[in-house]
C-alpha cells in the first residue's frame, strides 16, 4: 500500500491549490517545497485575480496577506521622453476587488498554512531528486535516497521542471519558450503612495508597459502598489536578451527606473529586495503531455501562463489547474483508478477553462509581442501623432490623415508591413 493518496512536489499557486482540493476531500496528501517556509522563493509581479480561489478558499480576500485590491489598471508605451497610457479606473474593479497585489513570501507560506489545515502533511525544505518510476507508472519520488510512495504525483514544480524533464515527461525547454523577468520590491511609506497614486486606503494601482526606449529590445514592463511598498520590474525573452548579447538585465531595470515618467514615482523609495525568475511563455506548443500513469503535471511546471506584452499572469492558471488536477485525483481515488486513462480527465476539465482555452486562442500572439516594431516604431509613432496634435508650436495645424502619413514616412513603414502588422494585431490579440 502506498504512502499517500498523492504526493505534490512543490507548494506555489497550483501546488497548494491542489493540495488543499485533495485534502479537503478527504485524500491523504503530503506536499512538499525545497524553500523554508514553503514557496519563500518564489517571486512574481505580482497581480493575483483570485476569481478560482473561491473555489477552494471562499474567505481569502478577508483572510490573505493581500496587499491592494486594483481598482486602477494602466496600459502603455514609453518612449525616451514620453509615456502614453490608458489610464483605466472603474468601479467594477472596486466593487468585485478579485485583482490585488501580493507578495509571494507572505502569500505562499498562507496557502500553505491552508494545505496543512485541510489536511495535508505538508514539510517545507525538501528538496524531491527525482521520480520513483516502475512499469512505466510514477509511483512517488525520492528524495535523499528514499522512495515515497504514492497513487498519484502532482508536479507542481514551477518553471523550470527538472523532476519532470529527467524523467522525459516532458522535452527540456528552449529560448523560445522562456522570457526572464527581474524585480524589485522598493520601500514607501503608505501614505506616499497614496498621496502619489491618487489612492485610497487599500486600493491600488497596477500599471504595465512596453518599453520603447531601449532601441531594438523587446522588453515589457511592470509596476504595482503594494501596501507599502512598489513591485517594478522588466520581462523579456530569453531569445531577446541573447540575440542582442544582454547579460546584466539589471541594467534594463536601472533604465526603466530612470524613465522621466518612472523616476518620480519612486522617488525617496529604498529598494528592499530584488530577483529575478523565469516566465512560461511557449504558449500552447510548449504544453506538455499533462497526465500519465501515476502523474499530472500543472501551473508554470505544464507551460500555463497568458502574456500579450501588456498583461501577465499566471498564479491565476495556476491556481485553476490545481483545482483540475485536485478534483481529477479525488475522482481517480473514489475509482481507485490511476491510470492514464482516469487521470485524462484533468485535461478534459482544463479544456472547459480558460486556461487551455487561452492559450489556444492566443497561439499566435508572438507574432504581435515577437514583433520589433511593436517596441521601436509603433511608440514613436504614436508620440509623434501626439504631439503633433497636444504641443501648439505656433505652427498651422494638421490633419490626423497629413500627420499619419508624415510620420510613417519618417520612419520608412510600408504601407503594405503595416497593415500587415496592424492585422495581426487584429487577429491575434
Ligand atoms: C517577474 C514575474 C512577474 C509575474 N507577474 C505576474 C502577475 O502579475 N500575475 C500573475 O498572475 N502571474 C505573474 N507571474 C507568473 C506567476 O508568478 C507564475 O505563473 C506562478 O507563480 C506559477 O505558479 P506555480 O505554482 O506553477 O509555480 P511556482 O510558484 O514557481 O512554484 C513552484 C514551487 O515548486 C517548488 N519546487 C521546484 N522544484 C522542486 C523540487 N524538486 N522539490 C521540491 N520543491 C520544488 C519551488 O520551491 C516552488 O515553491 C509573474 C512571474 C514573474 C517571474
Amino acid at each position: 500500500m502506498p504512502d499517500y493518496d498523492a504526493i505534490v512536489v512543490g507548494a506555489g499557486n497550483a501546488g497548494s491549490a491542489a493540495a488543499i482540493t485533495m485534502a479537503s476531500k478527504g485524500l491523504n496528501v503530503l506536499l512538499v517545497d525545497r524553500a523554508d517556509p514553503p514557496g519563500a522563493k518564489n517571486l512574481s509581479g505580482g497581480v493575483l485575480w483570485g476569481n478560482d480561489l473561491s473555489q477552494i478558499l471562499p474567505k481569502w480576500q478577508s483572510e490573505a496577506p493581500l496587499e491592494r485590491f486594483i481598482d486602477n489598471k494602466k496600459i502603455g508605451f514609453l518612449t525616451e521622453k514620453s509615456s502614453i497610457t490608458i489610464d483605466f479606473k472603474t468601479k467594477y474593479f472596486d466593487e468585485n476587488k478579485v485583482g490585488h497585489t501580493v507578495l509571494r513570501a507572505k502569500f505562499d507560506p498562507w496557502m500553505a498554512k491552508k494545505a496543512k489545515e485541510a489536511g495535508a502533511l505538508v514539510i517545507p525544505g525538501i528538496t524531491v531528486d527525482s521520480l520513483a518510476i516502475k512499469d512505466r507508472t510514477v509511483i512517488g519520488v525520492q528524495e535523499s535516497g528514499d522512495t515515497i510512495t504514492a497513487n498519484m504525483v502532482l508536479l507542481a514544480e514551477g518553471v523550470n521542471p527538472r523532476l519532470s524533464i529527467e524523467a522525459g515527461l516532458r522535452k527540456p525547454l528552449q529560448d523560445r519558450e522562456l522570457s526572464v523577468g527581474v524585480k524589485e520590491i522598493i520601500k514607501l511609506s503608505p501614505q506616499k503612495i497614496e498621496d502619489r497614486f491618487n489612492l485610497s486606503e487599500g486600493s491600488g494601482m497596477a500599471s504595465e508597459y512596453i518599453l520603447g526606449n531601449l532601441g531594438e529590445l523587446n522588453i515589457g514592463a511592470f509596476f504595482y502598489t503594494n501596501k507599502d511598498s512598489i513591485s517594478l520590474g522588466i520581462v523579456s525573452p530569453m531569445e531577446e536578451l541573447r540575440k542582442n548579447g544582454v547579460t546584466h538585465t539589471y541594467d534594463l531595470i536601472e533604465m526603466f527606473k530612470e524613465h522621466p515618467s518612472i523616476a518620480p514615482l519612486i522617488e525617496g523609495g529604498t529598494v528592499a529586495e530584488y530577483g529575478a525568475h523565469l516566465i512560461p511563455e511557449g504558449g500552447i506548443e510548449s504544453v506538455p503531455q499533462l497526465y500519465g500513469n501515476g502523474y499530472m503535471i500543472l501551473g508554470d511546471a505544464a507551460g500555463f501562463a497568458f502574456s500579450n506584452g501588456l498583461v501577465l499572469q499566471g498564479m491565476n492558471y495556476a491556481i485553476l489547474s490545481g483545482i483540475m488536477a485536485g478534483e481529477t485525483a479525488v475522482r481517480a481515488k473514489s475509482m481507485n483508478d490511476y491510470s492514464a486513462k482516469s487521470l485524462s480527465e484533468y485535461e478534459k476539465k482544463l479544456n472547459n477553462t480558460y486556461v487551455l482555452k487561452d492559450l489556444k486562442t492566443f497561439k499566435d500572439i508572438r507574432k504581435v509581442t515577437g514583433n520589433p516594431k511593436m517596441y521601436t516604431v509603433y511608440p514613436q509613432l504614436l508620440e509623434g501623432i501626439l504631439l503633433e496634435t497636444l504641443w501648439e508650436r505656433g505652427q498651422p495645424k494638421k490633419k490626423v490623415r497629413d500627420i499619419l502619413s508624415e510620420a510613417a514616412g519618417k520612419m520608412n513603414m510600408s504601407k503594405v508591413k503595416t497593415l500587415t502588422d496592424f492585422y495581426n494585431i487584429y487577429r491575434r490579440m
